[in-house]
């Protein structure tokens, strides 16, 4: 077995994607020596211990980081800047600060200033998950055959990006770095603009009026039952990201408004070539995602 990565790995946030990060360091052992795990609440903490996920709790995040050479923000962004300002005095000399959030430019904005010298920041995002949340979620395969954003600034030193991208190896990830603005737009149309699709779909199906809400519900086919699993996602930490990618989910929004009321135009006209070809996009979108193993 590979020597572990770092020695004292701090998670702030043990919820899906922080513990499935604490799942494989104890599983592999190749990741940290030592887990410290921190959440917003004692109720995670304790599940946190009965499930064994972390070597030590704290509640305090400024306690946690303290003696940690790796300390990873697993934590809704919304929470970022707080977070940052709490622990900014009591990380170490040389530890390397990363984080998992889905949100890119907002998260270097709010991290930043609080970086004291000597500590490089990585930021990443695990392009990996499921609508459900907590320390329960977790599991050692989340990231296997998934890619990992990484999103560094210019001028963040390297060896700390190779040292998370090594990290992320070892989850059994694939790397890709990117510019940060690119990574919001991206984002935007690949994860936040269906997510906000989903929750608005939901919501319009439960204004009808009760019996056809009723239907709805006992028959719901594939179509919509298919939404509401991605409308089953945490509410804080959505809320969290349409409010941290504004410009690029709303450009990416204007974008799809137009196309809407392209295909409501081609409906209403009866052209049925314009609708037959948006279908059979579809479906080459769909089968290039299956051979790319990410369906
Ligand atoms: P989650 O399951 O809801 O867990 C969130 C964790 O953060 C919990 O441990 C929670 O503690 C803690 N937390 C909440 N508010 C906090 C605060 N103000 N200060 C400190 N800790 C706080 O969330 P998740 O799905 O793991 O997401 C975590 C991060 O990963 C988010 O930034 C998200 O954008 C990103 N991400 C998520 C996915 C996904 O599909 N879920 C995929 C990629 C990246 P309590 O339980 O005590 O409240």
């Amino acid at each position: 077995m590979a020597e572990p990565l770092f020695r004292r790995l701090a998670l702030l946030g043990v919820g899906l994607i922080g513990s499935s990060v604490a799942r494989i360091a104890r599983a592999q052992g190749d990741l940290a020596a030592e887990v410290v795990a921190n959440a917003h609440t004692e109720a995670t903490l304790a599940r946190v211990r009965e499930l064994g996920l972390a070597d030590r709790t704290e509640l305090d995040p400024a306690r946690a980081v303290e003696g940690a050479d790796c300390v990873m923000l697993a934590a809704p962004v919304g929470a970022y800047t707080a977070l940052a300002e709490a622990i900014a005095p009591h990380l170490a000399p040389g530890c390397i600060l990363t984080d998992v959030g889905s949100t890119k430019q907002s998260v270097i904005r709010d991290v930043t200033p609080f970086l004291p010298e000597g500590v490089p920041f990585v930021p990443a995002h695990p392009l990996a998950g499921t609508e459900f949340s907590g320390p329960d979620s977790g599991f050692v395969e989340l990231f296997r055959g998934r890619w990992c954003l990484l999103t560094p600034p210019a001028g963040t030193d390297p060896a700390a990006v190779e040292k998370i991208s090594e990290f992320w190896r070892r989850c059994g990830s694939m790397i890709s770095v990117l510019d940060p603005h690119h990574h919001d737009m991206v984002l935007a149309i690949v994860s936040h603009l269906p997510h906000l699709i989903a929750f608005t779909i939901c919501g319009t199906a439960d204004d009808l009026q009760d019996e056809s809400r009723q239907q709805v519900l006992d028959f719901a086919a594939s179509g919509f039952r298919d939404f509401t699993r991605i409308a089953a996602s945490d509410p804080v930490m959505w809320r969290d990201i349409f409010l941290n990618n504004r410009e690029a989910l709303l450009e990416m929004l204007a974008r799809f408004t137009e196309d809407v009321q392209t295909m409501a135009g081609a409906v209403r006209r009866g052209d049925s070539a314009y609708i037959e070809d948006r279908i059979l996009r579809g479906r080459k979108i769909r089968r290039s995602l299956i051979e790319r193993k990410q369906a």
